[in-house]
């Protein structure tokens, strides 16, 4: 049991045949058995500034292993993993790379996020409130390419935009890990997150695209102004982004990437394959 205020997550949550039922921005969670009341009841006390250990004087019911489930379960989290300044929209961001942490490590988080830092690519415009968030967490965000960053972010406008074979050696010339992700006129891609061990690299990505003309075509129009998804758009890279600096890539992104079609509500996974013989990856 730690002394630090405990945060939660959960927009809603309430006892529905005999389980507790939670919500929270990413997930809807069930827990059943004796914790169902005190659990209902400590979420009812966190206030993000009281201590856990004090929470449960509070709450008669309830003991150290009901906040141990809380944790668990990702509905919990020590308030001191959020750095300074951030608001409540970018605190949820960040939630999702915690649940992954153990509560008695998220309060270095503040520190491990402002050693960090972060190249970008690319087609800045669309990725500018993600740079505005890292910033504020703490995270150093350049364009510059001199210096070895944690994470190389490659925003394309266009498919295979001209930066892209720059991001590409600079990640495999380093041990960065690199991010593509980009805006499309009907949705977003994310991915592929290449770590420093990745098997394949974008030329690979490319190279097969080129190499299969009936499966693979690029997508070439550019989104203009402002689409209605632009918004979640710079919610997931931002969320992507601190899951990558905090060593926790979603493993939805193993070895292949997402397209979201943002009108049609789908989303698809295509594979990443490595090229045999690719003179970037493979030498
Ligand atoms: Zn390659």
């Amino acid at each position: 049991m730690d002394g630090h205020p405990a945060l939660y997550s959960p927009t809603g949550y309430g006892i529905h045949d005999g389980e507790a039922v939670v919500r929270t921005p990413h997930a809807v969670k069930t827990l059943q058995g004796d914790h169902v009341e005190p659990v209902i009841e400590l979420l009812a006390a966190m206030d993000g500034e009281t201590a856990a250990s004090d929470l449960i004087e509070r709450v008669p019911a309830a003991t150290a292993a009901d906040v141990d489930l809380l944790y668990e379960h990702g509905l919990a989290y020590n308030a001191d993993a959020i750095p300074t300044g951030l608001d409540d929209a970018c605190t949820g961001l960040l939630e999702p790379a915690l649940t992954a942490i153990p509560p008695e490590n998220h309060h270095a988080v503040p520190d491990r996020l402002g050693s960090k830092s972060v190249a970008i690519y690319g087609h800045r415009d669309s990725v500018l409130p993600v740079v505005d968030r890292l910033r504020t967490a703490g995270v150093s965000v350049t364009t510059d390419s001199t210096d070895e960053p944690d994470v190389v972010l490659l925003s394309e406008r266009l498919e295979r935009s001209e930066a892209w074979a720059e991001a590409n050696e600079q990640w495999a010339a380093s041990e960065s890990t690199l991010v593509k992700t980009r805006l499309t006129a009907t949705g977003w891609r994310l991915g592929p997150v290449l770590t420093p061990t990745a098997p394949a690299c974008l030329n690979c990505v490319y190279s097969r695209v080129d190499a299969n003309k009936a499966g693979g075509q690029l997508f070439t129009e550019a989104v203009a102004g402002d689409p209605p998804y632009a918004r979640a758009y710079a919610d997931t890279v931002t969320e992507l982004l601190f899951r990558t600096l905090l060593g926790q890539v979603p493993r939805y992104l193993d070895e292949q990437f997402v397209v979201y079609d943002h009108d049609d509500q789908t989303t698809k996974t295509p594979r990443v394959f490595a090229l045999p013989h690719c003179e970037v990856c493979n030498v």
